[in-house]
């Protein structure tokens, strides 16, 4: 059996990586933008739920209309290669990943915007208990989750395999390796920050849990 994870809200929380970003993003508006209190409303932007044109918004809140543009760029670029000073695992999928990465070969398949994929895993040290950690984005836009493709590759490269995927994304996460025969399981983190999504019909997962404490159980069943 070949684990395959999710990184985002399934091996650390991504709300920790996103206000380390924002913080970064914050300060250089403020220094060099004159964005006076830009840290606190990006903040109070993501708290409240708002996950999509939070620069924008923010700057419009601050009423400097005239810097988007140009600046826009300038913060996300800010954004995506941000590189948080720490970023902490979740302590039970630590713990997992440690007890099973003598028993099985473990993966990652993530979809996100890149160098910021990669700099989190680095951040989290993945490299020392996976192989391979395929970041989507680096196939093309068009292979992010739902695509098979990802998830056909760890096929190819473990033939004969029974596979098991875990994520927290029911939008997205289970279609493809619920399509190929994959179990399935589904964490709900507390503070995910897709905790409210729905499963289309055909991607719910087999099996769904509070953290991973229970999926060694799982998987030895
Ligand atoms: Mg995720």
């Amino acid at each position: 059996m070949v684990v395959v994870f999710d990184l985002d809200d399934t091996l650390y929380p991504e709300s920790a990586y996103v206000l380390s970003a924002l913080e970064e993003v914050g300060r250089l508006g403020e220094q060099r933008l004159g964005l006076i209190g830009f840290t606190s409303v990006l903040f109070r932007l993501f708290k409240s739920g708002k996950r999509t044109k939070l620069f924008q918004t923010a700057i419009e809140e601050i009423n400097r209309p005239a810097l988007t543009g140009e600046t826009l760029d300038l913060l996300l670029t800010t954004y995506r290669k941000h590189q948080p000073a720490r970023l902490d695992w979740h302590p039970d999928a630590l713990e997992l990943v440690k007890a099973l990465h003598d028993r099985y070969p473990l993966a990652i398949i993530s979809d996100g915007y890149m160098p910021t994929q990669r700099l989190k895993a680095e951040a989290l040290g993945a490299a020392k208990w996976f192989s391979p950690i395929i970041f989507t984005e680096e196939l093309g836009r068009e292979y992010w989750k739902p695509s098979a493709r990802s998830y056909e590759t760890i096929m190819q490269t473990y033939p004969g395999e029974s596979f098991v995927y875990i994520g927290d994304n029911l939008a997205k996460d289970f279609i493809a390796p619920r399509a190929l025969g994959w179990n399935t399981i589904c964490v709900h983190r507390a503070d995910g920050i897709h905790k409210d999504a729905f499963a289309p019909a055909d991607g719910a997962a087999r099996h769904d849990i509070a953290d991973l404490s229970s999926v060694a159980a799982l998987l030895s069943a």
